[in-house]
C-alpha cells in the first residue's frame, strides 16, 4: 500500500498506528513479530477493544476529555479509532468534530500531545516541496488545509486551528470510507492576529502578525504547485480561511485544479439539499420559490449562487433565478441604491426601495423560505416567524448560524410561533419539541452530508475539477434519500445514524456525473456503486503473519 506499513517489527510495530492492533495481536503474530511479552497475555477481539474504549469514555464527564481520549487512540491504533467512530457515527461525529473540536482548537497549544499532519510556516517559503516530502505516504488524494484565520465561529486561532483539518479528514474516512492513508491535514502558518496567542509562550505557531498581500499569495501559489507536483491526483479542500482570502483563493484555482471550499460550496449544497427535501413536502418547484437571506456573507451568497444555478437547470435564465434570491445584511436589504455592496453580492442586489426592517422585507418580497446566515442570534423573532406563516402554508425557515447560541431562532420558537407549520432546519442540533401534544423533530443541516461523499467521488474518479453542478447533484442525492415517512414527520435530512450508507449512495451519484461529463481521470468501473463499496475503508485489522 505504501512504504510506512511495510515492515516494522517488535517494539516499533506497537508504536505504528497504521499496523498496531494492541491487545488484539494474535499469539502467532506476537511470536513472529517479536512482540511476545510486550503486551498483556490475553488476546482481545476488536469488539472487546471497542467496549473498553466505550468504558473509558463513559467514565469522563466532559466532551473535551473524550475528544482527547479519541485523539490519543487515533495516534495509537487507527483501526480501533475508526471502528469506534464508524460503529456509531451519530454519537462520535460531535466528539471528533463540531462542536467539541471548537474547544479543542482553542486549547490546542495547551493540551498538545502528538503531532498530526503537516505544519508549513511562511518562514519556509521557497522550501514547501522539501517540507512536504517529509510526509511518509506517497499517494495523497485529499488535503484539507487551513490558515487558521476563521475557525468555525471562533475567529483567528492561528496554528491552533489544526484541529479542524484533522477532525474533518477523520469524517471523510468515518462517514464516507475515504481510506485514511490517502488523506493529509495541513496547517499553513502565516502568523496570527490573536493577541492572546501572541503573548502566550505555550502558543505553538509563529509569534508574528498575519502576513498579507503578495507574500501571502505567493506562499499559497507555491503550496498549490508543491501539491500538484508531489500528488498530481490530489484534491485540495480549503477550510476556514477568512472571507478576504477564501473567495479569491477559490476563484484563482477552481477552474485549474481539483479543489473546493467547503464553507462556501459544501454549505450551499447542504442548504440546497434541505430546500429540495422541503419541496418534496410542499409539492412545489424550486423555480417557484423566493428566498430571503438574513446575512449576505460567504455562506449566504454561496447558497444563493448554488440555488440560482439549480434553478437554471430547471429552466430559468440565470438573471431570473438570481432575481428570486434576496439578501439582507447588517445595513438592511441589499438593493440598488446602496453604495456598500461588494462585487460578490451584486448579482443578488435588486431594485427595491431602501428597507431596514426584515419584517417589511418579508411583507414586500413574500419569500417562501428564509435562511439565517448572519451569526447573530434571535433575528428570526416572533414577528418574523408569524409573518412567514401568514404568507405561506408551510414556511421554510432555516436558522443556520452556529453554534446553538448564535442560531437566529430556536426550534421551539419556530414551531410555536408558526403553529407547527414551519419546515425547519438549523445549523446546530435542537432536541425534539412538543407543542400541544404534537411532537416535532427538528432537522440539522450539517455539511457532513456533502463533503465526505464529495471526497469519495473525487477519489474514485480522480476528477480533474470540481464544479458547481457536482454540488447540485450531491444536494439532490441527499434530498432523495429522505424517506416519505421522514418527510411526513417534517424531517428533511437522512438520519445521521445511517450517514455511511447515505454518503456512499451520494458519492455514487456524484461519481456517475463526473464520469458522464468527462471530468474523470480514472477509468470508469463497470459498476460505480460496487466499486465505491469495494474501496471504502473498513476498520479491520490486517493479518501480519
Ligand atoms: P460572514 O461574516 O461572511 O457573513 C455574515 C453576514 O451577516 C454579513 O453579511 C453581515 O452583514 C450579516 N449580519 C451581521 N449582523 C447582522 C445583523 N444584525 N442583521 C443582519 N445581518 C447581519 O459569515 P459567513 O461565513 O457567511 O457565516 C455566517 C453564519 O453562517 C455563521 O454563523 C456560520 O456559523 C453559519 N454557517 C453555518 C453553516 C452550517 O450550518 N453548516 C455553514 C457555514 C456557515
Amino acid at each position: 500500500m505504501n512504504n510506512i506499513i511495510n515492515s516494522p517489527k517488535g517494539y516499533d510495530l506497537l508504536h505504528n498506528p497504521f499496523l498496531n492492533r494492541g491487545t488484539a495481536f494474535t499469539l502467532r503474530e506476537r511470536t513472529s513479530n517479536g512482540i511476545e511479552g510486550l503486551l498483556p497475555p490475553i488476546v482481545d477481539t476488536l469488539e472487546l477493544q471497542i467496549a473498553r474504549i466505550h468504558l473509558q469514555l463513559d467514565s469522563l464527564d466532559n466532551d473535551l476529555q473524550k475528544y482527547l481520549v479519541l485523539s490519543d487512540l487515533q495516534t495509537r491504533n487507527e483501526v480501533l479509532f475508526y471502528a469506534v467512530i464508524m460503529a456509531d457515527p451519530a454519537t462520535f461525529m460531535p466528539l471528533v468534530y463540531t462542536p467539541t473540536v471548537g474547544e479543542a482548537c482553542q486549547k490546542f497549544d495547551h493540551y498538545f500531545r502528538a503531532a498530526r499532519g503537516l505544519y508549513i510556516p511562511i518562514t519556509a517559503k521557497g522550501r514547501i516541496k522539501e517540507i512536504m516530502s517529509n510526509w511518509p505516504h506517497q499517494d495523497i488524494r485529499f488535503i484539507v488545509v487551513t490558515d487558521g484565520e476563521r475557525i468555525l465561529g471562533l475567529g483567528d486561532l492561528g496554528v491552533n486551528g489544526m484541529g479542524i483539518p484533522v477532525g474533518k479528514l477523520a469524517l471523510y474516512t468515518g462517514v464516507a470510507g475515504v481510506p485514511p492513508h490517502l488523506t493529509l491535514p495541513i496547517m499553513l502558518d502565516v502568523g496570527t492576529n490573536n493577541k492572546k496567542y501572541l503573548q502566550d509562550p505555550l502558543y505553538l505557531g509563529l509569534h508574528e502578525l498575519r502576513v498579507r498581500g503578495t507574500d501571502y499569495d505567493e506562499f499559497i501559489d507555491e503550496f498549490v504547485q508543491a501539491v500538484q507536483s508531489l500528488y498530481p491526483k490530489c484534491c485540495i479542500q480549503w477550510e476556514d480561511f477568512a472571507n478576504i482570502n477564501a473567495v479569491p483563493i477559490l476563484e484563482r484555482y477552481r477552474e485549474k485544479i481539483c479543489t473546493y471550499n467547503d464553507d462556501i460550496q459544501g454549505t450551499a449544497a447542504m442548504a440546497l439539499a434541505g430546500i429540495s427535501a422541503s419541496l418534496r413536502i410542499t409539492g412545489q418547484k424550486l423555480t417557484e420559490q423566493r428566498f430571503l437571506f438574513m446575512g449576505a456573507g460567504s455562506a449566504g451568497t454561496g447558497i444563493a449562487e448554488l440555488i440560482s444555478q439549480a434553478m437554471v437547470l430547471e429552466g430559468l435564465t440565470i438573471e431570473e433565478a438570481q432575481g428570486r434570491c434576496w439578501l439582507f445584511d447588517v445595513n438592511g436589504l441589499l438593493e440598488k441604491s446602496r453604495t456598500d455592496i461588494a462585487s460578490f453580492q451584486l448579482a443578488f442586489t435588486h431594485t427595491h426601495t431602501p428597507c431596514t426592517s426584515f419584517v417589511e422585507a418579508i411583507t414586500s418580497i413574500k419569500p417562501t423560505a428564509i435562511l439565517g446566515v448572519s451569526g447573530v442570534p434571535k433575528l428570526f423573532n416572533q414577528q418574523v416567524i408569524e409573518t412567514m406563516a401568514k404568507i405561506n402554508f408551510r414556511p421554510i425557515i432555516f436558522p443556520l448560524s452556529n453554534p446553538t447560541s448564535q442560531s437566529e431562532c430556536t426550534a421551539e420558537e419556530a414551531y410555536r410561533w408558526s403553529n407547527g407549520a414551519v419546515i425547519f432546519a438549523s445549523g446546530s442540533p435542537f432536541a425534539p419539541v412538543e407543542i400541544n401534544g404534537n411532537q416535532f423533530v427538528p432537522s440539522q443541516g450539517n455539511n457532513v452530508y456533502i463533503f465526505p461523499a464529495m471526497g469519495m467521488a473525487v477519489l474514485v474518479t480522480e476528477a480533474s475539477l470540481i464544479t458547481q453542478a457536482m454540488f447540485i447533484i450531491a444536494a439532490q442525492a441527499v434530498a432523495e434519500q429522505v424517506t416519505q415517512k421522514q418527510l411526513d414527520s417534517g424531517v428533511i435530512y437522512p438520519p445521521q445514524s445511517q450517514i455511511l450508507e447515505t454518503s456512499l449512495l451520494t458519492a455514487t451519484k456524484i461519481a456517475t456525473y463526473i464520469f458522464d461529463q468527462g471530468f474523470a481521470r480514472a477509468q470508469r468501473p463497470a459498476n460505480i456503486e460496487q466499486h465505491i463499496r469495494s474501496i471504502a475503508y473498513q476498520p479491520k485489522y490486517l493479518t501480519l503473519c
